[in-house]
């Protein structure tokens, strides 16, 4: 789960990060007042979307007066910002003001988990501002890397190191880099990263942009962070997968796929692409799913446009055959069956399942086993 700049910003200071005094609003009535609460221009306006790279979209704007300020809001209120990172762009609802900060130098910072050493890994940069992809990519010597000690966490010794080796003001930088850590591990985080992390012209050590990215599997032991969760940051067939407990991801293909297990979704993403196609998503219905969650996960399938035909995978364990087959045939009901569905079951009662959706009278198409399935939905879909 994602969290914006602002509510990021706002956890930091709590931290005792140092944070540019700022504050939020949802109305251009709203920002005139927080631009009178903080009392002094130049501030900086800042669209709160999830996504990065807002800076080179027009989505970060300096202004010195109120007249800017008005205009700035207007300008990403109720628009859709579109930056690199997100193509197709995310609503603005809400923008960040804060006091501008005299910029001496840009530097990066994070902390994350790296899944091959096992273990949360502390990255920092001189060369700020940048995307770290493009640090990596361009000057991979640029950037530091420690290897935290999950059983130790960060250490001292470890942040005055990369202080020094960014040339920060030492005390200031290891409380920021400890603090961090601080955050990382109470809030379950998968993500906490400063870009930048600024040394202004008085020499004080300031996170200017903050984003922080939870561990879903932890979130139930931070109801009061997930509630903070900005629903219109989400695509709107991911949010309504959610509801029902369904992990659903879209993707660029034009195949839909249903399977359970995520293993089987791997494998199933496999063999399509393997065929000739491209899968339209990721489904993982989970194992054991309900008659209910099965039509609602057809039918948010069926509700994305760009899906030419679709590819049910299913090994039928704790989720029976004629369980499957039922809900199959339930969602025909509700959702009408505009594109082909490529139908594999295996496992228990697949007779019975097969026998379901034969007699169901709906166009449902059998696959001998998963090669044939996506050779079948692949063919169907128009690709090869
Ligand atoms: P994004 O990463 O989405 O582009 P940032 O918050 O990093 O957004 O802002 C982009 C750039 O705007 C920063 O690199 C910095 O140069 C400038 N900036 C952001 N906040 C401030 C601020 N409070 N004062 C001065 N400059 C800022
Ligand atoms: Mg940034």
């Amino acid at each position: 789960m994602k969290l914006h700049e602002h509510q990021a910003k706002e956890i930091f200071a709590k931290y005792g990060i140092p944070v540019p005094e700022g504050r939020v609003a949802f109305s251009l009535k709203e920002a005139k007042e927080v631009a009178q609460e903080l009392g002094e221009f130049p501030l900086v306006v800042k669209a709160q979307i999830h996504c990065g790279g807002r800076g080179k979209a027009g989505g970060v704007k300096i202004v010195k007066n109120m007249e800017d300020l008005e205009k700035a809001v207007e300008g990403m209120l109720g628009k859709v910002l579109k930056t690199f990172q997100c193509p197709d762009g995310k609503p603005v609802s809400r923008v960040w003001i804060e006091k501008a900060t005299a910029i001496d130098k840009e530097f990066y910072l994070s902390i994350t988990l790296d899944r091959s050493k096992s273990k949360p890994v502390i990255m920092a940069s001189s060369a700020g501002g940048m995307e770290i992809e493009e640090i990596a990519k361009e000057n991979p010597e640029a950037i530091i890397i420690e290897d935290i000690d999950p059983e130790l966490g960060l250490m001292p010794y470890q942040a005055r190191k990369l202080a020094f080796k960014l040339g920060l003001p030492v005390k200031e930088f290891s409380q920021i880099a400890l603090k961090l850590y601080k955050i990382y591990t109470d809030l379950d985080a998968s993500l906490v990263e400063i870009n930048p992390l600024v040394l202004d012209k008085e020499g004080k050590v300031i996170a200017l942009d903050a984003k922080l990215d939870l561990d879903d599997n932890a979130l139930f032991r931070h109801k009061d962070l997930e509630e903070m969760e900005d629903q219109t940051q989400i695509p709107e067939l991911e949010a309504e997968a959610k509801k029902y407990g369904l992990n659903y991801i879209k993707l660029n293909g034009n195949i839909g796929c249903m399977v359970n297990g995520a293993g089987l979704a791997m494998a199933t993403m496999d063999i399509i692409k393997l065929a000739g196609g491209e899968p339209a998503n990721f489904l993982d219905v989970g194992g054991g799913a309900n008659v209910e969650q099965i039509a609602n996960a057809f039918r948010i399938l069926m509700a994305d446009p760009d899906v030419k035909a679709v590819f049910i995978n299913i090994f039928g364990g704790i989720l029976r055959c004629d369980r499957l087959a039922q809900g199959l045939v339930e969602a025909g009901k509700m959702v009408e069956l505009k594109v082909p569905v490529v139908v594999r079951m295996e496992g228990t009662n697949v007779d019975e399942g097969k026998r379901i959706l034969s007699e169901s009278g709906m166009n449902f198409i059998n696959a001998e086993d998963m090669w044939d399935g996506a050779k079948k939905a692949v063919e169907l879909a128009g690709g090869k």
